[in-house]
């Protein structure tokens, strides 16, 4: 199979009247990488997938393949496999008439060689033996199975996905993120795939890029963008992480010294944002880096403070706690194991690790 493409976005902007659907997007994904466009409905991520693959015309910057700007290649010649949410198969033809049929309408091969890539591609997505069959006699995961060896028969070195999985139902969608990711490593094409799935976004990518309101928020590996997200939207977005309000109180070499609500006072990594002494913040922590229990206030760079349990909800492998700071109405989400024993009204200690926490700006 073809190698993948270096794909370069700078300073794109694309304009609908006054509106602009995406603004000053910049990214670059490199050849033979996995990298998701992540954000929720009107974000722009559709829109800088048209761009790139030649549907959309960029009022302003350019795309760039390998290094050589692609505004005058048009789509059918930028060498892109596409895939979509409706699967678009020709309901007429056979599942190896519909893989084989860009083959045949491009690149002008040989029956026997067009029998042998049909092959390859099916067996590609698990469907070898299935060649007679008609659309209408597959399953919605089978057809858009179809759709993706049909996209792969040309042997694109880019794959532009478009939430291919939406129709399907959460166990389907599972199990076809898997073998998505696994075609890509078969093949070492680079794809661009766009979803407004958190989850569906950390199995598959490399390269996550968190949009909002037509610009990139962040771009990062999965495990970046969950565990540090730069600002209060990835945070919010990615959902169910506590952002506790604070006031930065002060700054040293290492840390951000904060006070919350209650007086308490502590200290936050410092992490290449710039914070004034002053400044409204959120203290960013996910539920599952905080312990329930007695103080553990003797241990360096831990924090403790002190709260009143409001809800304890069973999740099967886990509780979830929510827990008031003391005189506050700050409320802290804790996810613990399930044999906590703690129940609404009492009194706890809070604590985690300094150095798992974040300073966002408010
Ligand atoms: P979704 O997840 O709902 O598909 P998206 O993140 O893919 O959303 P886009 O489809 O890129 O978002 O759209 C971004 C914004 O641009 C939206 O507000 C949309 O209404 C607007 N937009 C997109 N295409 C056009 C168009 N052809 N004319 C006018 N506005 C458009």
């Amino acid at each position: 199979m073809a190698y993948g493409i270096d794909v370069e976005l700078r300073n794109l902007t694309k304009r609908y009247g006054s509106f602009a659907a995406i603004d000053d997007i910049s990214l670059r994904v490199p050849s033979g990488s996995f990298a998701t466009l992540l954000g929720p409905s009107g974000s722009g991520k559709t829109t800088t997938l048209n761009a790139i693959a030649g549907f959309v015309t960029p009022d302003e910057g350019e795309i760039r393949f390998n290094d050589q700007a692609v505004s005058q290649i048009p789509t059918y010649k930028r060498n892109i496999g596409m895939v979509f949410q409706s699967y678009a198969l020709f309901p007429h033809l056979t599942v190896g008439d519909n893989v084989a049929y860009p083959l045949k309408m491009r690149d002008r091969m040989s029956r026997a060689a067009v029998a042998e890539r049909v092959r390859e591609c099916l067996a590609m997505v698990r469907l070898e033996g299935y060649e007679t069959r008609l659309p209408k006699q597959l399953s919605g995961g089978q057809q858009q199975r179809v759709a993706m060896a049909r996209a792969l028969a040309s042997r694109p070195r880019l794959l532009l996905m478009d939430e291919p999985l939406g129709a399907l139902d959460r166990r389907l969608r599972d199990q076809v993120q898997i073998e998505i990711k696994e075609i890509q490593r078969q093949t070492g094409a680079t794809f661009i795939y766009v979803t407004h799935d958190q989850t569906e976004a950390f199995v598959m990518s490399d390269l996550v890029v968190v949009m909002n309101d037509s610009r990139i928020s962040q771009v990062g590996t999965p495990t970046q963008i969950y565990d540090e997200p730069d600002n209060v939207f990835v945070a919010n977005f990615l959902g169910g992480s506590n952002l506790i309000p604070a006031t930065v109180e002060g700054v040293d070499a290492s840390d951000y010294l904060v006070a919350l609500g209650d007086g308490t006072r502590l200290a936050v990594p410092r992490r290449g944002q710039s914070m004034n002494v002053g400044e409204a913040a959120y203290i960013f922590i996910r539920p599952e880096d905080i312990t329930v229990g007695a103080p553990t206030g003797a241990q360096e760079r831990t924090v403790d403070v002190a709260a009143t349990v409001e809800t304890v909800d069973f999740h099967g492998d886990s509780l979830r706690i929510t827990a008031r700071i003391k005189n506050t109405s700050d409320v802290i989400s804790i996810r613990t194991g399930r044999h906590q024993p703690v129940g609404g009204g009492a009194d706890i200690g809070v604590s985690w690790k300094v150095d798992v926490s974040r300073l966002l700006k408010r």
